[in-house]
């Protein structure tokens, strides 16, 4: 597979650190408000890698971070009269509920900053102890002028990023380019014991603590939307690597999802939650939707594009729909016919393609055309009457495989799915009738009426349709 990464500028072939382990560390939310459709990016983006790893044999941990300390989470609790970490726990929970509702399954680890402040400590004492990092006054900042690589991941030189930075009222740091890892306890603020008094900590450094962690020095992939390559993610690479830990080898950074024209943010004020969509939106509509852009391209987000995939995407639906339909019923190791052949040949080269797509810099947008291809040439080859009983049946085992990977399960509809138990039945009674036993074969019709089905007879075999 070949990787775009932001560090070089260029597709590289990917190769995981440990044989077939694929570590991945994506940035997620800071958790004050429900989140918007654009925060759904990141987390759409390496679900579906991690999915695509899997599909290729390896095994992946996914470690993706919730900020549950943050100004913005503190001052919702004070101006709502609550505890922050009362705040923090209600919007990490409607997160992680808001994304399990996608169907694409959770990251492996989703770790919490304020369950991580030992590690962080340590981190920062290491920085210290190294002249990386500098206490004034109840602050602890991070000297940019200690580390020579400053810049190389925003492509930035030095001397013109401080030409533009200035400082803040009330900081102590001596160079406006250094950034805080430790912040002194303000009055009423939440804080921690540290060497350096009560504090809390930067929300870079949480970052790097945390994925060193879970992932160790020289983890796989580092991820996030492109908004955060400066400073927050050259603040990772700066810390981690003054501290003496290579960090991430593929940086991975999505394009920002826009809503007219403008760029989501929870602080614009355009914001489109999550759960709003998905209340009036199938998510394999808004998957589609995400995936029918490359990863690396800005996505004009529109409620025209997201009624325009849903509609492929139910087309989709109907062709498995139609697939169950004419598999209904068929006899376990029937031949294939030569018309069956040329549509699962059809079948294979539009997979290759599907293939090639993803192992290209995990190129959804030119899978998903080979998806909704297929689901054509199927529509076609099932109304023309072309597909066998059995050919329906092996053309939908591996359609189902092949979205799968793009997190679009639900489409292939277990919901209108015979019961085994009922396809059973049904295969009994075509051997009892077979046999001229026409008192039992009488008698499951019966059984599978009782269970809600009808059981018909067609040219190659029969057909199960639900009655209620
Ligand atoms: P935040 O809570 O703003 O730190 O964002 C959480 C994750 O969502 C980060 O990986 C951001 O880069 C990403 N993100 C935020 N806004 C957008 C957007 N409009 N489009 C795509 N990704 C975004
Ligand atoms: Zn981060």
């Amino acid at each position: 597979m070949r990787l775009y990464d932001s560090m070089t500028q260029e597709k590289k072939d990917f190769v995981p650190r440990d044989g077939d382990h694929v570590t991945m560390y994506f940035c997620g939310p800071t958790v004050y408000n429900y989140v918007h459709i654009g925060n759904a990016r990141p987390y759409v983006v390496s679900m579906v890698a991690k999915r695509y790893f899997e599909s290729l044999g390896y095994r992946v941990t996914l470690v993706e971070n919730i900020t549950d300390i943050d100004d913005r989470i503190i001052n919702k609790g004070n101006a709502e009269g609550r505890d922050y970490r009362e705040v923090a726990k209600q919007f990490a929970d409607a997160y992680r509920e808001d994304t399990s509702r996608l169907g694409l399954g959770r990251p492996d680890v989703e770790p919490l900053a304020t369950e991580h402040i030992q590690e962080i400590i340590d981190l920062i004492a290491g920085l210290v102890a190294e002249g990386h990092a500098y206490q004034a006054g109840p602050d602890v900042y991070f000297d940019v002028d200690s580390w020579g690589e400053y810049g190389k991941l925003s492509k930035q030189q030095v001397a013109e990023m401080r030409h533009g930075a200035r400082i803040d009222v009330g900081d102590d740091k001596a160079d406006p380019l250094d950034f805080a890892l430790w912040k002194g306890a303000k009055p009423g603020e939440p804080a921690w014991d540290s060497p350096w008094g009560q504090g809390r900590p930067g929300w870079h450094i949480e970052c790097s603590a945390m994925s060193l962690k879970y992932l160790g020095a020289g983890f796989d992939i580092h991820g996030g939307g492109r908004d955060l390559i400066f400073p927050h993610h050259e603040n990772e690479i700066a810390q981690s690597e003054a501290a003496g830990k290579p960090f991430a080898r593929f940086w991975m950074h999505n394009g920002m999802l826009n809503l007219s024209s403008e760029k989501m943010s929870k602080s614009v004020g355009n914001i489109r939650t999550l759960r709003s969509i998905l209340d009036k939106h199938r998510p394999e509509a808004l998957i589609a939707a995400f995936l029918g852009s490359h990863y690396r391209s800005p996505l004009e987000f529109s409620e025209d594009l997201l009624e325009e995939t849903e509609q492929q995407v139910d087309r989709l639906r109907n062709v498995f729909r139609g697939l169950a339909d004419r598999a209904a019923g068929a006899p376990a190791g029937a031949a294939l016919t030569a018309a069956d052949q040329a549509v699962l040949d059809k079948l294979a080269a539009r997979h290759t393609a599907f293939d090639e797509a993803l192992a290209d810099d995990l190129n959804t947008a030119a899978a998903l055309a080979e998806v909704f291809g297929v689901a054509r040439e199927v529509n076609a080859a099932l109304a023309a009457g072309e597909l066998s009983a059995a050919g329906a049946a092996a053309v939908r085992t591996e359609l189902t495989g092949v979205i799968h990977v793009l997190g679009l399960d639900a489409v292939a509809g277990t919901e209108d799915e015979i019961p085994a138990e009922v396809v059973a039945m049904a295969e009994e009674r075509r051997a009892a009738r077979a046999a001229r036993d026409f008192a039992k074969s009488d008698a499951l019709r019966d059984a599978i009426a009782e269970a809600g089905y009808e059981v018909r007879d067609v040219p190659d075999g029969f057909k199960i349709i639900r009655t209620r």
